[in-house]
């Protein structure tokens, strides 16, 4: 396959929808790893997220060819050594609830306050692209750690992340709102326009 499908290197089917989304002006058919027939076994044994998002992409790229694009996204708590940060998927345990990871946070940053409490998610994006060459984007959705959990909406640590800019937390923001500020969706932007911008094999 050359350049002119783009496979994202994810299961998740919401992440998906945004990308074919954010993407749909490139003119390019988006697919998952799935529907492209890749399923490698991948080790994220990266030390940033960079370095995951990169591994996640190579290993499907490897499959495929082509464009391959995957990101590596979490949490990072400032007074917290910059946990739970790459670990977030897996803090406390993978089938532990977010309910107890998210109280568990503000447990630990007890006592902190003001910009002390500073926090932000934090996405990667890498493209593997036809000739192997890899380039990357990253943005940040810069918050607070807020006092209590609020919200239903989103996912993950959503309600524990306190927008100042929306006087709310990320469970508490519409998805419109969400996507866009969230990292996800600025490091997806930046690298439609990276895309847009470099000449690869099969660009149209
Ligand atoms: P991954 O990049 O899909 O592996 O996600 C990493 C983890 O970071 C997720 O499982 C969540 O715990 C956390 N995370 C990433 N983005 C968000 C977000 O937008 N809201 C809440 N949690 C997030």
């Amino acid at each position: 396959m050359r350049g002119d499908k783009i496979v994202f290197a994810t299961g998740n089917q919401g992440k998906m929808g945004e990308i074919r989304e954010i993407l749909k002006d490139l003119g390019l058919e988006i697919l998952s790893m799935k529907e492209a027939g890749a399923d490698p076994e991948i080790v994220e044994n990266g030390d940033t997220f960079g370095e995951n998002a990169e591994i996640k992409a190579r290993a499907v790229w490897k499959e495929t060819g082509g464009i391959v694009l995957a990101d590596d996204s979490g949490l990072v708590v400032d007074c917290l050594n910059g946990e739970p940060g790459i670990y977030s998927a897996r803090y406390m345990g993978e089938d532990t609830s977010y309910d107890i990871k998210n109280q568990n946070l503000l447990d630990r940053a007890a006592g902190v306050t003001g910009s002390g409490r500073s926090a932000r998610f934090i996405c990667n994006i890498a493209a593997v692209l036809p000739d192997g060459q890899v380039i990357h984007t990253e943005a940040a959705m810069e918050g607070i750690l807020a006092d209590r959990p609020a919200g239903s909406g989103g996912f993950g640590y959503d309600p524990i992340l306190y927008i100042p800019e929306f006087g709310k937390t990320s469970a508490e923001i519409t998805m419109e709102e969400k996507n866009r500020i969230s990292h996800r969706g600025k490091a997806l932007e930046e690298m439609k326009k990276r895309l847009m911008e470099m000449d690869w094999e099969g660009k149209r």
